[in-house]
């Protein structure tokens, strides 16, 4: 039990973990308090169905949510959260919406970023720490509380997901758990710089989630110079992990590609890109790259965007072009950061 001080979020566990933790008069209580959870209420006074004993116990031990949001900025088709951790630091996550009202989190899953991609916003702040469930599942328990229910998630917030698997997997089955938001794994993406060791391990041991993959450039010496990881994983091994994946899990996979002005863009770009995909089912992510302040990178222009695409084209490579979403309020890819406001 926890002490005066220090109170435990329940909104990171399972409900057989909420059973070992507050150890209520009968075990569907515990049930009934995820359910609570989960439906978004904000105060234990408010789950009507528990004993007065046991919502003491929860008032005087546990807290719903273990962060607090600080900043929400709205825009037509999108929302940005900042969002002050216990210890606080700072994250942020995103909500987008389509054209047909269908609700899109993309949620962060690191305190910054270790991972250094020379393009990305996240990357250039450094890394802080990692997330713990909790403070993934409050992400998703903020944004429908503010925009609405959410439909899908993306884990292509702050961070690397699968430098914090464990977490990771964790909040996804809270959030995909019947008696709480149920929602479905195949409605979840996690997006990888390339961590292809763990592509393995997803592949033998993950959820049915979908994959993406920031690959943002096939020729490894390219790759190098804007993705540090590449030393630790070359394209080689990174193609070889996604061969495995794809044999265990038989699913797509999205590849990613930050477009940068007169770096990755050229016919020979699209030569090494479709050796890679070679043997694949993939569908390429055309990210034209979205500007973040101090970073020395240009965004094509158009007439550039066009000349890539057509050479997609004429390769018989499948993709789709990501718009640029949230970017007025800096919620597009790569422009997330752990400033704080006001
Ligand atoms: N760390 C994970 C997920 C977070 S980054 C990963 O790298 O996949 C999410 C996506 O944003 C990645 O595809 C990344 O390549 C892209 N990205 C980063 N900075 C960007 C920028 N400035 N413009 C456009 N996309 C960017
Ligand atoms: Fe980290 Fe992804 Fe940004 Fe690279 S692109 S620094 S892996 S958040």
């Amino acid at each position: 039990m926890a002490n005066d001080n220090i109170k435990i979020p329940l909104s990171g566990m399972l409900p057989n973990e909420i059973l070992s933790a507050v150890n209520p008069d009968k075990s569907y209580r515990a049930n009934q308090i995820f359910k609570a959870i989960h439906s978004n209420i904000t105060d234990f006074n408010l789950i009507t169905n528990l004993p007065a004993a046991l919502i003491k116990n929860l008032n005087d031990n546990f807290t719903i949510t273990g962060s607090s949001i600080n900043n929400i900025l709205r825009d037509t088709n999108s929302g940005k959260l900042s969002i002050t951790l216990y210890d606080k630091n700072v994250i942020e996550c995103v909500l987008l919406s389509d054209l047909n009202g269908r609700k899109t989190a993309c949620l962060s899953t690191q305190a910054g970023c270790a991972m250094g991609c020379l393009f990305c916003k996240t990357g250039d702040n450094g890394f802080s720490r990692n997330l713990s469930s909790s403070e993934i599942v409050d992400q998703l328990i903020f944004l429908e509380k503010e925009f609405g229910e959410i439909s899908n998630i993306v884990f292509m917030g702050m961070g690397e997901p699968l430098d914090n698997i464990e977490a990771l997997f964790k909040a996804a089955d809270i959030l995909n758990n019947k008696e709480g938001k149920g929602i479905s794994y195949r409605r979840m993406t996690v997006s990888t710089c390339g961590l292809a060791d763990k592509i393995e391990y997803m592949a033998d041991n993950g959820k049915p989630m979908r994959l993406a993959v920031s690959l943002n450039c096939a020729n490894q010496e390219k790759r190098e110079k804007i993705m540090p990881v590449a030393k630790k994983f070359d394209v080689n091994k990174l193609r070889e992990s996604l061969l495995y994946y794809q044999s265990k899990k038989n699913k797509r996979i999205t590849l990613e590609y930050v477009l940068i002005k007169e770096f990755n863009t050229n016919k020979e770009d699209v030569k090494y890109l479709k050796d890679f995909i070679l043997g694949l089912s993939v569908n390429i992510n055309v990210i034209p790259w979205n500007p973040a302040e101090g970073l020395d990178f240009q965004t094509p222009s158009q007439k550039e965007i066009d000349t890539f695409l057509n050479l997609l084209i004429a390769n018989q490579i499948p993709y789709t072009v990501r718009h640029r979403k949230a970017q007025k309020i800096r919620g597009a890819c790569g422009q997330l950061s752990s400033e704080a406001y006001g």
